[in-house]
C-alpha cells in the first residue's frame, strides 16, 4: 500500500492528465513562453471567478504581496500590520517592500488576527513614532478573516488592507468571495495551496484600475504600459521587479481551474467527515467556521486541549502508526530571530498556539477509508499519550 500523504497531488493529475499534457505541449509548440496568451486568458477567467474587476498575475505568492507594497510606496515610517501566526511570507514582504511589520495576535478559534489586537498594536505602533498605514489579514488554512471588523478599524484609522489569501482562493465571506474582501488581495499558485500549479505562481486580484495598472507596470521591471496593454520594454517609468507568471503554468491552471469547484466541494465533504468522526474524540478541538464564511481548507488543523502533551509528540506518534501530519506553525513569525526587534502587540494565543496545533491530511481525493483510518489511529493515540 502507498503511503499516506498530507496533499495527494497526483490523485488530481491522473484525472487530468491528458489535458494538461495537451496543454502544455501548446504552449511549447507555440514558443510564447512569457505573459502568452494563456497567462491573459487566466487572469480573466480568475478575476470573473472571485468577482473581482482585475487579475494581474506574477511569479509566487510572496511576490504577489511585496508587488501591492511596492505599489502603495511604502516606507521603513510605515506600520503594517500582520498577524504573528502565519507563514514567513507575510512579514517578509513587508520587510522587503521596505515597511515595518507590527505583529497582532489572533483568536484562539479561527486562527485569524484579532480585531482587538489589531487596536492594540496600531497604538504600539504610535508609541514607536510609525505611521499606521495598511493591514495585511491572513485567511489562515482556508478561512477568511474577521473582515467585518478589520474593516472597521481600516476605516476608522484610515488604512488600506491588504488580504493575504494565499491559503483560501476560492473561499468566501458572507456573499463575497476571496479576491474582493480588501483594497487588494494576494494569493499564490504553490503546488500544495488549494489552486496550485506545478511550479511557482502568484496572482493579484483588485477592483482598483490605477493600482492594477501600476502592478503590471512593477511586474515587468516598471515599463510603461500602453492604454491598450502593450509593454514599452526599454521605456522604465518606476523601479520595478521581475515576477511574471509563466505561460505554461497558466495553461496548467487554466486545466486545473475547470475542476476547482468540484474541488472545493470535496475538500468541504472531507472536512465535514473528519468532523464527524473526529467530534467525540477527548483533549482535541476541532476547527471552527464561522458562520458567515465558507473555508478553502487549505489544512484541516486541530488543537490539543490537553497539558499532558505537545503537538510535537502526537505528531511523533501519529508518524510511527504510518499517518503524516504537520505543525503549521511550530513558532510564531514574530519569534523568528529576523524578526525578534520588530513592535508587536501581546501575542500569547499565537505563542500558545504553536504548541497545540496540528494540521492533518488535506486533499480533494482523500478516501473516507483514509479518514476512518486517521480517526481510529488518532483516537487510540489520544487515550495512550494521554497515560505517558
Ligand atoms: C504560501 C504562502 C505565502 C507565499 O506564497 P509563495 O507562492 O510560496 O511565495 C504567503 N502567505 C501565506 C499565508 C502562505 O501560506
Amino acid at each position: 500500500m502507498q503511503a499516506m500523504k498530507m496533499v495527494d497531488l497526483s490523485a488530481q493529475q491522473n484525472l487530468i492528465r491528458s489535458q494538461l499534457d495537451a496543454a502544455i505541449a501548446n504552449v511549447l509548440n507555440s514558443g510564447d513562453y512569457i505573459l502568452g496568451k494563456q497567462v491573459v486568458e487566466l487572469e480573466k477567467k480568475l478575476a470573473e471567478f472571485c468577482g473581482a474587476k482585475f487579475a494581474i498575475s506574477c511569479a509566487n505568492g510572496t511576490d504577489a504581496l511585496t508587488l501591492v507594497l511596492r505599489a502603495f510606496n511604502v516606507s521603513k515610517h510605515d506600520a503594517i500590520f500582520v498577524p504573528a501566526f502565519t507563514f514567513t511570507a507575510t512579514a517578509e514582504a513587508v520587510v522587503l517592500a521596505g515597511a515595518t511589520p507590527i505583529f497582532v495576535d489572533v483568536l484562539p478559534n479561527t486562527f485569524n488576527m484579532d480585531s482587538n489586537s489589531l487596536s492594540a498594536a496600531i497604538l504600539v505602533a504610535k508609541k514607536n513614532n510609525l505611521t499606521p498605514t495598511g493591514i495585511i489579514p491572513v485567511d489562515l488554512f482556508g478561512l477568511p478573516a474577521d473582515y467585518q471588523a478589520i474593516q472597521q478599524i481600516a476605516n476608522d484609522n484610515n488604512l488600506w488592507i491588504l488580504c493575504d489569501a494565499a491559503q483560501s482562493f476560492g473561499a468566501s465571506y458572507f456573499d463575497k468571495k476571496v479576491g474582493v474582501l480588501g483594497n487588494a488581495t494576494a494569493t499564490s499558485f504553490f503546488p500544495s495551496k488549494p489552486f496550485g500549479c506545478y511550479g511557482d505562481g502568484g496572482c493579484i486580484f483588485t477592483d482598483d484600475a490605477d493600482l492594477a495598472n501600476i502592478l503590471k507596470s512593477i511586474r515587468v521591471h516598471g515599463a510603461k504600459i500602453a492604454s491598450n496593454g502593450t509593454i514599452d520594454k526599454y521605456n522604465n517609468i518606476r523601479i520595478g521587479m521581475n515576477s511574471r507568471l509563466d505561460t505554461i503554468q497558466a495553461a496548467i491552471l487554466l486545466e486545473k481551474l475547470k475542476i476547482f469547484p468540484e474541488e472545493l466541494n470535496l475538500r468541504n465533504q472531507v472536512a465535514n467527515i473528519y468532523h464527524d468522526l473526529l467530534k467525540n474524540l477527548d483533549n482535541i478541538i476541532l476547527p471552527t467556521i464561522a458562520p458567515s464564511a465558507t473555508s478553502a481548507w487549505a489544512q484541516y488543523t486541530i488543537k490539543l486541549n490537553t497539558k499532558k502533551f505537545n503537538n510535537k509528540t502526537l505528531q511523533l506518534a501519529l508518524e510511527n502508526a504510518g499517518i503524516p501530519s504537520i505543525i503549521y506553525y511550530s513558532k510564531a513569525i514574530s519569534s523568528h530571530e529576523p524578526y525578534a526587534d520588530f513592535p508587536r502587540a501581546d501575542l500569547s494565543v499565537a505563542e500558545q498556539l504553536s504548541h497545540i496545533v496540528l494540521s492533518l491530511p488535506m486533499h480533494p481525493y482523500l478516501s473516507v477509508d483514509a479518514q476512518q483510518n486517521i480517526a481510529n489511529i488518532l483516537q487510540n493515540l489520544l487515550l495512550t499519550v494521554c497515560v505517558v
